[in-house]
């Protein structure tokens, strides 16, 4: 479904890429896991064309999408979840939810996706009304997953959900991960959690300064000694 083919990107002199190559195919739950600055978020905003590669290749579908203007790979079904949830503070919950659906007409669909989200994360559904500042970490993190599946995403791109918040908060919102999948989203997940994204993803990769490092079946990173040592608390 999406083919990342020697990538490199980054920030005027900083190459937070150097050669990026990976794939997802259509229903998998996909982790990038990797330590602070090694490029898991410029990834993702490769991929969603806030960030132009100056080399490789990026095809969703078949399709070349490096080049593309954002909302053009929007549309094409891709939606980046940011890190830092980055929600209208002054907006209402539902008002948030709504504004993920700007590009979508059909009313009676949106108000069906509303039903979905809130099918989902029940908590939203009690605070329709309350402004999202005013909510807690793990109900903003919340929120900003509803958002993005307010705009029906066929590829969702979660950079760091678990961000400040604590464990059984993670929990609750990793668990609707497989679920969101089989309602048809695809998912790449960057994390630094690399215990919960291993926990609900397929496959996984590695990512340090820039570069694969590693990749592999999450059954058989889980107990890579690089990745036990390195992210999951050591042995
Ligand atoms: P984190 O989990 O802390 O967000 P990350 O793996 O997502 O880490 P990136 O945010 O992609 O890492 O950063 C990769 C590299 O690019 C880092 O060296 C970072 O300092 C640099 N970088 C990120 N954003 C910018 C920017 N806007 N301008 C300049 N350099 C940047």
């Amino acid at each position: 479904m999406l083919e990342v083919n020697a990538v490199v990107a980054g920030y005027g002199e900083i190459t937070a890429l150097k050669g990026i190559s990976l794939e997802v195919a259509q229903g998998e739950i996909v982790a990038v896991l990797g330590a602070n600055g090694a490029g898991k978020s410029t990834l993702l905003k490769t991929i969603s064309g806030l960030i132009r590669p100056l080399e490789g290749e990026i095809a969703f579908e078949g399709e070349r999408i490096d080049h593309r203007k954002p909302f053009q790979i929007a549309r094409m079904g891709i939606v980046h979840c940011p890190e830092g949830r980055r929600l209208f503070s002054n907006l209402t919950v539902r008002e948030n939810l709504e504004m993920g659906a700007y590009s979508r007409s059909d009313a009676a669909g949106i108000e069906e996706s509303i039903e979905q989200v809130a099918s989902i994360f029940p908590m939203l559904r009690m605070r329709w009304r309350q402004k999202a500042g005013t909510l807690s970490g793990g109900e903003q993190q919340m929120l900003a997953l509803g958002r993005a599946l307010m705009a029906k995403p066929r590829l969702l791109l979660l950079d760091e959900p678990s961000l400040g918040l604590a464990p059984i908060l993670i929990e609750e919102i990793f668990e609707t991960f497989p679920r969101i999948r089989a309602d048809g989203v695809t998912i790449l997940i960057v994390e630094q959690n690399a215990h919960m994204a291993l926990e609900i993803a397929e496959r996984g990769y590695v990512m340090e300064t820039g570069e694969i490092s590693l990749a592999g079946p999450a059954e058989e990173l889980k107990k890579d000694e690089r990745i036990v040592s390195a992210y999951l608390g050591g042995m």
